[in-house]
């Protein structure tokens, strides 16, 4: 595992954390989520301590794909402090924006007190010692952004993209907001999610129904890695849906790509 860097100008260390890892992304539903939740069950079962802060306040949909959704963090006594316990599932300790709104209520965040929600689930909650902390953020390039990077630090980050004109242009934006000065949070690399579709029928047919390349191209241009391509899956989609992130399928080629993604990104 990498030690964190800046940990010392960035944020309040976390003592027991080695590495935070941010997944971002500029636009909404390119599969950050399901990115993550990926990431998140694949480095579990490569036998690293993993949690995930699903910190998308604006959509949290990691409850669901973790089949916890309706599940409350328990408080336990930690040296005489109160703390919120994360829920855990498939090796991943979970906390989620989501544990604290009603499921049908759309709950409309101001920045500061999603910040401070936030900060509680990040400094108050008993995370115990971990190789990775992975951050599934709001999509865009928000103040929420903003307030998270200044107030944890953050190893790396993660952005994804389909390889669509529009989602591009924002996952630009998305890079170039970390690499600002306020921020200054190192890009470990781009992923291309829903890159090309494989019918059953049509085994060796690949149909590219966002584009092709585009992330890969992207990468390449603003001189970042490209961590991967991850096909348009219906199998990824049902398994999201049902709480059980495909990559906990063994033996499946949708396994071995995040494998692949997961080697790439840690
Ligand atoms: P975001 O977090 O970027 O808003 P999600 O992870 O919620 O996006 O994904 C948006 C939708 O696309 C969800 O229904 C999800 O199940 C589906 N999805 C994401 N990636 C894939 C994929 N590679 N193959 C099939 N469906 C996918």
């Amino acid at each position: 595992a990498k030690k964190p860097a800046g940990n010392t100008i960035r944020g309040k260390a976390i003592p027991g954390i080695d590495n935070i890892i941010a997944v971002a992304s500029g636009k909404g539903g390119v599969g950050k989520s399901t990115v993550t939740a990926n990431l998140a069950v694949t480095l579990a079962q490569m036998g690293f301590r993993v949690g995930l802060l699903d910190a998308d306040i604006y959509g949290p949909s990691i409850p669901i794909m973790f089949d916890v959704a309706g599940e409350k963090p328990l408080a336990v006594e930690v040296a005489g402090k109160s703390r919120m316990r994360p829920v855990e599932n498939y090796g991943v300790k979970v906390l989620s924006i989501g544990f604290f709104t009603e499921p049908d209520q759309a709950v409309i965040w101001r920045g500061p007190m999603a910040a401070k929600a936030l900060n509680q689930m990040i400094f108050d909650a008993h995370w115990g010692e971990l190789d990775f902390l992975l951050v599934d953020l709001p999509p865009g390039t928000g103040d929420i952004h903003l307030s998270i990077m200044q107030s944890l630090p953050i190893t790396g980050a993660v952005v994804v993209s389909t390889p669509q004109q529009i989602a591009l242009a924002d996952a630009r934006k998305g890079v170039a907001m970390f690499r600002q000065e306020a921020i200054r949070v190192p890009v470990l690399g781009l992923v291309e999610n829903m890159a090309y579709f494989t019918p059953a029928e049509l085994p060796d047919n690949q149909y590219y129904i966002f584009g092709r390349h585009g992330a890969r191209n992207l990468a390449e241009d603003l001189d970042i890695p490209f961590l991967g391509e991850i096909p348009l899956v219906q199998g990824i989609r049902e398994a999201s849906d049902v709480g059980r992130p495909a990559a906990l399928q063994e033996g499946t080629p949708t396994r071995e790509a995040f494998e692949e993604l997961t080697r790439r990104t840690v």
